[in-house]
């Protein structure tokens, strides 16, 4: 129960990879604040299984791209726990399509809550990170922001740009005992990769080195890893899980 007394804040924890960082971080003693978008039913069972584990946990809709909603979010954990330990920046969606074709709104969406829905929920936290003189803040990349990818330009660029907010972030708030990192998965089985379609879930198969897709507690572990006092002195890094498939 390394995480035992802390909060933690998981955007986007109603399904796959947040769900899982939910369930690991409340196995390890936090108490939980998780957001969603539309899945009220999922999220509310993600509240009930970290409850199960016997920890304090609550389910609220918040659109992250939101300011207001993010504040509100980040304002009523602090009323019911009294603290923000941990910021997991999970919440992700994708719009695929060639730049060529892409529409102005599938580009406008996806940076809309993959960056600057992280931008908020960060900025959000710090200063009550900061007054702790504590706070583990873990972004969720991807590799395709750090290779890039044909048909997803608007994901791309918002998973590169959550790297560079993470390492600026980290070197604000470095001397207030506050780290900042962020994960970059590969191809992880959830809702967001089951829609590809089998011949692209093959060829993507044969490039990892490991032979397995990943799972989304291989992602989980690693962000409680982050999250632990184990790594206090780890910041500003981008930690790939991904069977090897970016080195
Ligand atoms: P997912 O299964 O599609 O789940 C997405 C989660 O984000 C859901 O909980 C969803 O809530 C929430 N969400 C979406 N838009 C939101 C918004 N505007 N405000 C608040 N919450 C919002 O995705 P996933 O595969 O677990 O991915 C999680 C993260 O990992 C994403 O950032 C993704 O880009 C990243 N990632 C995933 C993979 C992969 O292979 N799966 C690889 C690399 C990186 P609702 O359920 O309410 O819609």
């Amino acid at each position: 129960m390394s995480l035992k007394g802390k909060v933690a804040v998981v955007t986007g924890g109603s399904r796959g990879i947040g769900r899982a960082v939910c369930l690991e971080l409340a196995r390890q003693g936090a108490d939980i604040v998780l957001c969603y978008a539309g899945s009220e039913d999922a999220a509310q069972e993600t509240a009930q299984a970290c409850e199960a584990l016997g920890v304090r946990a609550m389910a609220r809709v918040c659109n992250v791209a939101d300011s207001v909603q993010v504040k509100a979010l980040m304002d009523e954990a602090m009323a019911a726990f009294g603290r923000i330990d941990i910021l997991v920046n999970n919440a992700g969606i994708t719009r695929d399509g060639l730049a060529m074709t892409m529409k102005d709104e599938a580009f406008d969406a996806v940076i809309d809550t993959n960056l600057r829905g992280t931008f908020l929920c960060m900025r959000a936290v710090s200063r009550i990170m900061m007054r702790q003189k504590y706070g583990r803040i873990i972004n969720l990349s991807s590799v395709v922001g750090l290779h890039g990818n044909a048909g997803q330009v608007n994901y791309a660029a918002s998973k590169a740009g959550v790297i560079g907010m993470t390492k600026s972030m980290a070197k604000e708030l470095a001397t207030r005992g506050v780290t900042v990192n962020a994960v970059a998965p590969g191809f992880i089985e959830t809702d967001m990769t089951a829609a590809m379609a089998d011949a692209a879930k093959a060829a993507t198969l044969s490039a990892i080195p490991m032979g397995r897709l990943g799972a989304a507690e291989d992602v989980a572990r690693a962000v409680a890893f982050l999250a632990g006092d184990e790594a206090a002195y780890i910041t500003g890094q981008v930690l790939a899980v991904d069977g090897g498939m970016s080195m």
